[in-house]
């Protein structure tokens, strides 16, 4: 049986702090990640970036955020025949794999769990991300595996975007380029895309776009500069019916500790700006609204439970973000379950739950864990 949440308890009269810990967190754990100081994630009421899911207010999706022991890890996994993975922050933060996380993969295969690793890091292809995960122990497949660059170029597969005739213009780097190879959908730009330099009025009036560009796809772009967001606003305000699809909408991710140092070291104090940032910039002066193909957006979800013939009711998420992992599970009644080993911290949890069932308010999670090796009853 699972034991009432001292965590709620604890925490719930007096505030968080990332110095106050659940009672049966080790000494030696590392403390929970910080607030970075530079980009804290805006839990208030209101801040919601994604539309479309007033439904979760209305539903009441809210969970008690209950603090689960390892020794009581196993239970919360008993009624679930499908859990869905967040990568980053989950199985690993930066560089370090978070401690027992491959036995915690093996042991609930052993116990005929179906494992999905469904990830808003859209910097490589589902080929790429076998590669990760194996450097790091684990042991998966390519068809268990759902990144943001899949689920894009798998949206525009869905509403027959071949069918068109039409290509796709690419803000991305090359996970999401393969992925469109992979799906046989046309495109230009991507990382090695010599972009016309759009630096001044003048050469930006005598732009001549491609007019064969029927939908602009932005993931990850660490080469995004001004002309390629010029040359994507001038598609969505001037080719009639281009679609505007992004990988994600996450303005940051965790960096972790140093890079290869060990994982008990203090985690870094830096964010990395990465999607968000790129969609903002295209967005903001087209003042068009994307589809948001992986996490949350709503064509996820229902795509995912599609594919794998999944049950809702028997299917839990765990993932590090309220604002995406959370959100996912949530809104398709899932159970949620959110560690301690990315983004989201216990003060900020504590803080959205001051406003949780608010309109714009983000969902809670049924359980928090130290780290996904709970589920599995280790440390
Ligand atoms: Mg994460």
């Amino acid at each position: 049986m699972l034991m009432h949440s001292r965590f709620a308890q604890t925490f719930a009269h007096r505030g968080a702090s990332s110095k106050m810990m659940p009672p049966s967190v080790p000494s030696s754990r590392p403390a929970v990640p910080a607030s970075n100081g530079v980009s804290k994630p805006d839990v208030s009421v209101r801040s919601y970036p994604h539309a479309g899911n007033q439904a979760l207010v209305d539903r009441k999706a809210i969970g008690k955020a209950e603090f689960i022991r390892p020794e009581d890890g196993k239970a919360v996994m008993d009624d679930i025949d499908c859990i869905i993975f967040d990568c980053d922050g989950v199985l690993w933060r930066g560089f370090n794999t978070i401690p027992n996380s491959p036995e915690t993969l093996k042991d609930l295969r052993a116990r005929g769990k179906k494992l999905l690793f469904v990830t808003n890091n859209a910097g490589k292809s589902r080929k790429g991300y076998v590669k990760r995960f194996t450097s790091v122990g684990l042991d998966v497949s390519p068809d268990e595996i759902v990144p943001a660059s899949f689920a894009a170029a798998a949206y525009l597969d869905s509403i027959n975007f071949k069918a068109t005739g039409k290509k796709a213009l690419c803000i991305a780097n090359s996970g999401t380029e393969e992925e469109l190879q992979e799906h046989g959908i046309p495109y230009i730009g991507g990382e090695k895309w010599r972009e016309p330099l759009l630096d001044s009025a003048d050469k930006i009036k005598d732009l001549v776009i491609d007019e064969n560009i029927g939908a602009v796809v932005v993931g990850f772009d660490g080469l995004l500069s001004y002309s390629r967001i010029v040359y994507a606003s001038c598609c969505l305000r001037e080719l009639p019916g281009c679609l505007f699809v992004v990988t994600n909408v996450d303005p940051n991710d965790n960096l972790g500790q140093p890079t290869k140092a060990p994982f008990n070291q203090q985690p870094l104090r830096r964010m990395m700006p990465v999607t968000g940032t790129m969609v903002q910039s295209i967005a903001h002066p087209t003042g068009k609204q994307p589809v948001i193909a992986g996490k949350g957006g709503s064509w996820l979800f229902p795509y995912l439970m599609a594919k794998y013939n999944l049950n809702p009711q028997r299917t839990a998420m765990v993932g590090d973000r309220l604002d995406t992992d959370i959100v996912l599970g949530a809104e398709g009644g899932l159970k949620t379950i959110m560690p301690l080993t990315g983004v989201t911290t216990l003060e900020e949890l504590e803080d959205a739950k001051k406003v949780a069932g608010q309109p714009g308010a983000l969902p809670i999670p049924d359980y928090v864990i130290n780290t996904v090796a709970t589920l599995a009853g280790l440390p």
